[in-house]
């Protein structure tokens, strides 16, 4: 099997021109499996990163699931466990997004996604039978959890990742950080989860370019934005192809326990929650490009910008006068109203 892991790092770009008056402060730390950009600007700017860099070791402590030590790692040994704030927090936002997504994310997912192989890198394709005995383990709704105590326990079997979410999770917990030091110009790229605090220090907004899911030295476009999360779930980032000639990647259809084909092959979603803008681009992903056209009529509250494996782009009508598309010959460009 041919193995190929793109770096999360390089999901997205950022284009940082146009702040030369005033001098950055940068990080660049590795946590939660990927390369994460810190960087701010102006009074505060010190303090805003080291808390940031201290936020996203402590969640990687708390939320990994292959950490003997963490929270996540006890709950899925079986214990019950008494959550840390930012752990019931998580869990009860991460409970929500999926069942607004009718259940396109699940945080139960792990044992599908450990099948695979996604969780050390030794694919597989697991059989029908296998995908079917585990998917028994998989679902959300049955999560036991008292939000008064914050304990919670899993069924037999069942286990919790956080994988979709936690980046999207963390980059929240970052912008509260920040923004305490009274810093008002910041950019948090957690491995292609990225968050812009304030404009640039010249009061524009910031570029960030999302990564052409065709071309990994390219980017697809640009979005201009303030105060704003922007997430891509692409396929491109984690596969493998199998001894079939199929493409599988980490971007699972909980209903089918195998990697979502939808036709969609990146989704980029725009809002103010970061954590939302995770759950949601993974949810869509999986949806593919109607049923999450239906989901954003029904629900807003979010931009997005989807790509099809056959070379269209869509946006929805929020960000039609802050995305650029680069290339016009290679990509068709539709605007959702
Ligand atoms: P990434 O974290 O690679 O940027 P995503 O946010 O889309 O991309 O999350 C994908 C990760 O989430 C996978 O690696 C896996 O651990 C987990 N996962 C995959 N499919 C789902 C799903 N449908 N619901 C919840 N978690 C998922
Ligand atoms: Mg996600």
């Amino acid at each position: 099997m041919r193995i190929k892991t793109l770096s999360a790092a390089v999901l997205i770009t950022l284009f940082l021109c146009g702040c030369s008056e005033a001098k950055p402060v940068s990080e660049t730390v590795f946590a939660m499996d990927t390369v994460m950009e810190f960087t701010a600007y102006g009074e505060g700017a010190d303090d805003a990163v080291n808390l940031a860099v201290q936020a996203v070791r402590r969640l990687d402590g708390l939320l990994s699931a292959t950490d003997p030590n963490s929270e996540v790692f006890a709950l899925n040994s079986g214990e019950t466990v008494e959550l840390s704030p930012d752990t019931a927090v998580l869990l009860t936002k991460s409970l929500a997004i999926s069942t607004l997504t009718g259940g396109a994310v699940d945080i139960t997912i792990y044992p599908i996604v450990k099948a695979w192989g996604f969780t050390t890198s030794e694919y597989t394709i697991p059989q029908p039978s296998t995908i079917s005995d585990l998917l028994e383990k998989v679902g959300y709704n049955k999560v036991v959890f008292d939000g008064n105590t914050r304990t919670v326990s899993l069924p037999e079997g069942m286990e919790i990742d956080f994988g979709a979410v936690a980046k999207g999770y963390a980059s929240d917990v970052c912008v509260k950080e920040m923004t305490s030091t009274g810093v008002k110009s910041a950019l948090i790229n957690l491995g292609g989860n990225v968050c812009a605090i304030g404009t640039k220090t010249d009061g524009t907004p910031w570029n960030i370019a999302i990564k052409d899911p065709n071309n990994s030295d390219k980017y697809l476009g640009l979005l201009s934005v303030a105060d704003k999360a922007v997430v891509t779930s692409g396929g491109y980032e984690r596969y493998f192809t199998g001894d079939d000639g199929e493409v599988y990647w980490h971007i699972m259809d909980p209903s089918a326990g195998m990697p979502a084909k939808s036709g969609l092959i990146s989704v980029t979603v725009i809002c103010e929650s970061g954590v939302y803008a995770d759950g949601l681009s993974t949810a869509l992903f999986v949806m593919g490009k109607e049923r999450a056209i239906e989901f954003w009529r029904e629900f807003g509250g979010f931009d997005a910008v989807l790509v099809s494996d056959d070379g269209q782009v869509y946006i929805t009508s929020g960000i039609e006068n802050s995305f650029t598309l680069r290339d016009t010959d290679l990509y068709t460009l539709s605007i959702f109203e």
